[in-house]
């Protein structure tokens, strides 16, 4: 049988998997644990039979995009957010722009590894920068990273996925220095961003070659929906939208984007009371026989001080609780990262945790 054979690089590629089981808990993909509100799915099902199915959808999704940059506060309104399925495709998006054969795109490990995987697919060469050993972004290594390989698109994310880990507005600040001084662009992923006590959407203007994506994907419980959104300069955007296929989003999307964001409060009380689980997970896991790094997000990583990563994961499932099993991630050995659940389930993970410790 004859087959094609794929690109050089991309042969070279694994692939990026999450490994589903099925077990009580879980608590391993940073998703929301509750759906969307009521009201929300009622206005949805109702708006599907609006839809013109025979007709192709708002080309430019101008409503969607207006709505989330009002919600934002986004001061240039929809010409400075693009939307794409899922933040993964707005990130894709950004590197078939900026990416591509010649140029680079720098990481700092560990960190989200779609974004050396994306940047990888489209061409892209790939420098990974380091952290420190306690995963905080180091700025003399970053400002050394940045002038030795001139990069077109440097990555920061901020929660960090799968630390956790908040960069400060200074940070943010000194690369985007360094990132203009080699007319690069800074992309601060803030999937987790509404978890965190500051936004680099603040700093996001028209002289700024800076660009903030986040997804509907967490806060928004609307992970299936696979909506996200970068905001950026309103030149950045009109490029994408050269570049991103036509009427990528379609109609029921659109609407769902758009109905989602009129549960503001709902959504911002759902927030708060994850980050009060949050500090309740933290506390318990400081009486556990763990290392856990600092989080703003909706996730935290811990390491176990006596036990080995893969022994406590596959315990803990055995008890019916998954969580991410980071052990053989370079960098991240013996860690695992769980995701914040309902209250019940934090209980549960915390208790099946400290069996698993003692098992
Ligand atoms: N960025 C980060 C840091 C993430 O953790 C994720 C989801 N795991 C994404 C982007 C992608 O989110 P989505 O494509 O669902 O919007």
């Amino acid at each position: 049988m004859s087959r094609p054979k794929v690109r050089d690089d991309v042969a070279l590629m694994d692939g990026y998997h999450s490994p589903q089981l099925s077990v009580a808990v879980r608590l391993n993909t940073n998703e929301a644990p509750e759906p969307p509100p009521t009201r929300f799915r009622e206005r949805l099902a109702a708006a599907v039979a609006d839809v013109e199915w025979h007709r192709y959808p708002d080309r430019s999704a101008s409503g969607l995009r207006a709505r989330i940059a009002e919600v934002e506060g986004v001061a240039g309104g929809a010409d400075q957010v693009f939307a794409a399925n899922g933040s993964n495709e707005v990130l894709q998006t950004l590197l078939l722009t900026y990416g591509g054969a010649g140029r680079t795109a720098v990481t700092f490990e560990p960190t989200y590894a779609l974004h050396a995987h994306i940047s990888r697919i489209c061409g892209t060469r790939v420098v990974e920068g380091e952290r420190t050993d306690d995963f905080a972004v180091d700025l003399d290594h970053v400002a050394a990273v940045v002038r030795a390989e001139r990069p077109t698109v440097t990555f920061l994310c901020s929660p960090n996925n799968p630390t956790g880990m908040v960069e400060t507005e200074a940070t943010v600040r000194a690369v985007l220095d360094l990132v203009r001084e080699v007319d690069g662009l800074l992309v601060v992923d803030e999937a987790y961003g509404q978890f965190a006590p500051w936004s680099a959407l603040s700093l996001v203007d028209e002289d700024t070659p800076l660009v903030v994506t986040r997804t509907y994907s967490k806060t928004w419980s609307m992970a299936a929906a696979r909506l996200g959104y970068l905001v950026g300069p309103s030149w950045l955007v009109a490029e994408l939208d050269k570049v991103v296929l036509p009427y990528h989003l379609d109609a029921l999307k659109q609407i769902a984007g758009t109905l989602a964001l009129d549960e503001l409060d709902e959504m911002r009380a759902r927030v708060a009371s994850l980050v009060e689980e949050r500090g309740r997970v933290v506390a318990g896991l400081a009486e556990l026989d763990v290392d856990q790094w600092p989080s703003g997000a909706n996730f935290v990583l811990f390491r176990p001080r006596s036990r080995s990563g893969n022994d406590v994961w596959q315990a803990m499932v055995d008890r019916g609780v998954l969580v991410r099993n980071c052990a053989s991630w370079p960098r991240l050995a013996d860690c695992l990262r769980v995701t914040l659940g309902t209250g019940a389930e934090n209980d549960a993970f915390l208790s099946a945790l400290a069996e698993a410790l003692e098992s």
